[in-house]
């Protein structure tokens, strides 16, 4: 795997447009939740990680 890090969020959905040294992609949104707290954009790789102290409303 790659040396990045996780970015950690604390909403279920996250938005990756490929900031950094890869040149950048389609904005793409990538789902998190208490099963999957760790996800990866399908573009660039890039980790990331539902804080565990996020408060998440379930479906209400
Ligand atoms: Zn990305």
């Amino acid at each position: 795997m790659s040396d990045k890090s996780a970015i950690i969020v604390n909403d279920t959905t996250v938005s990756c447009e490929g900031k950094g040294d890869t040149g950048g992609h389609p904005r793409v949104y990538i789902k998190l939740d208490h099963h999957t707290n760790v996800a990866e954009c399908p573009y660039c790789g890039q980790a990331f990680k539902l804080d565990p102290d996020a408060k998440i409303s379930a479906a209400h």
